[in-house]
């Protein structure tokens, strides 16, 4: 019998060598199968059950074509993709992103990541993602309503409030999602309110959905900073990023007394010496859908635009990486480290690479990984689903303690099994393992499927 080590180590030859050119979910597969030799040492069954190779494997993978007309009547074709990975624990959940970077190995990524961040959350959704190579930047709204009808065209024989249930990611905000939801009901004549999450209040949406994942991923960093007997009142932050997850950071760590300087797009960021003004931000990127430039020119003197730079070189106590996968890299942790960073609290998925990981954990910083940090969001989603399911309305006091309550849990669980399996204060190895041990555990009990 080999170790536990040496079978995860072939384990992950294997998966690199059948899904080649997927760069992303290697890297996410490896950080997680990195994290399991103590669990495959306490738990051999899993091994004989074979439940690793099983979680690797997408249950299905759906690669369709989407074709659609621009407002000058020039046709285009774009990709789209719905990876149903796993749904031991329930129907598979998770966002849709429409971005020119998206391939199959990006959305086997993030729906790789989805199965242990919904296990986390305790609500009973399985694991999934979707989305598009389709560019919505510079897109005219009826352009972007053409696309979502077509999209939905094929994707709803797909999905179903008990099969899969997609939500939003980056490029699929509230807008999308109306589109989407008008086609799903119009091709199916069903009123389904629980095929998708993200939807708009007046058409059975959740209070608090669009400000769950970056409310989330503050509460996470308010225990983890907790857990060194500090708070976040006083603290200063950098926010990378300009869409929903970065706004509702900015927007709680507002609300608790701490001080956000930054937040970013594409083109660079803006730092704000007097903290981040959300309701400009707001106006700009919520009302306008304009560039994070332009905040600059309105602000006044408290504020420059760093063209091209990097939020990583504000010297802060925190961070929120809450852009895209790998945007924290392993000079930008050294940096933040230098600057004496306490806690990092990842809002994107995947957004800090393993090098950089390392450097902060090894520096002593709290380090929140996404499949922990920022579950707020699907927790939401799950709770839209569950008001959907009885149809009924909470009221938003009533959501955001129970998001409180699940992030408490979360942070709770993921420290108590690093302490468990003999790496107190990893994060990243309590999100793997507890996560794994809860979808593990299912698949055990329903057998070989
Ligand atoms: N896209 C979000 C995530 O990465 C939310 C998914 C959902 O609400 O289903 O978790």
């Amino acid at each position: 019998m080999p170790s536990p080590k040496d079978r995860l180590a072939s384990l992950r030859a294997e998966l690199e060598d059948r899904n080649p050119a997927q760069p992303e979910f290697h890297q996410a597969a490896r950080e997680v199968l990195e994290s399991l030799a103590p669990v495959f040492t306490a738990r051999p069954e899993y091994a004989q059950a074979g439940i690793v190779e099983r979680l690797c494997e997408p249950e299905r993978q759906i690669i369709f074509r989407v074709p659609w007309q621009d407002d000058r009547g020039a046709v285009h074709v774009n990709r789209g993709f719905r990876v149903e990975f796993n749904s031991a624990l329930g129907p598979y959940k998770g966002g849709l992103r429409f971005h020119p970077s998206v391939n199959l190995g990006v959305v086997k990524f993030l729906g790789f990541e989805q199965i242990f961040k919904n296990a986390l959350t305790g609500l009973g959704i399985g694991g999934g993602k979707g989305g598009s190579d389709f560019d919505p930047h510079g897109r005219s709204d009826d352009e972007v309503m053409r696309f979502c009808q077509s999209f939905m065209t094929e994707l709803h024989r797909h999905i179903g409030e008990h099969t899969d249930v997609p939500a939003g990611d980056i490029g699929v905000g509230a807008r999308e999602i109306g589109y989407l939801f008008g086609q799903y009901r119009r091709v199916t004549n069903r009123w389904e309110a629980g095929v998708l999450t993200g939807k708009g209040q007046n058409w059975g949406g959740s209070a608090i959905r669009t400000q769950a994942t970056g409310y989330g991923s503050v509460l996470f960093a308010a225990e983890m900073l907790k857990m060194r007997g500090e708070d976040l009142e006083g603290q200063a932050a950098v926010v990378s990023g300009s869409g929903n997850v970065a706004i509702y950071t900015i927007e709680k760590l507002l609300r608790s007394g701490a001080h956000p300087l930054t937040c970013s797009d594409s083109a660079g960021y803006v730092v704000d010496e007097k903290g981040i003004d959300l309701e400009l931000l707001k106006q700009i990127k919520e009302v306008e859908r304009g560039r994070i430039s332009e905040y600059a020119d309105r602000r006044g003197a408290s504020a420059r635009f760093v063209s091209g730079g990097r939020v990583w070189e504000v010297p802060a106590d925190l961070a929120f990486p809450s852009a895209t996968q790998n945007e924290l890299g392993e000079q930008d942790a050294l940096t933040l480290v230098r600057n004496g960073v306490k806690a990092v609290a990842e809002g994107a998925n995947m957004p800090t690479t393993p090098e950089a990981v390392r450097v902060l954990q090894e520096a002593g910083a709290a380090f929140g990984p996404g499949k922990a940090a920022n579950a707020g969001g699907v927790a939401v989603s799950a709770l839209e689903m569950r008001q959907n399911a009885a149809r009924d309305t909470w009221a938003a006091d009533r959501v955001e303690d129970e998001l409180a309550t699940i992030m408490r849990d979360i942070h709770r669980v993921c420290h108590e099994t690093a302490d468990r399996y003999g790496a107190p204060g990893d994060y990243v190895t309590g999100a793997n393992i507890a996560g794994f041990e809860r979808v593990a555990d299912a698949m055990l009990a329903q057998g070989l499927v």
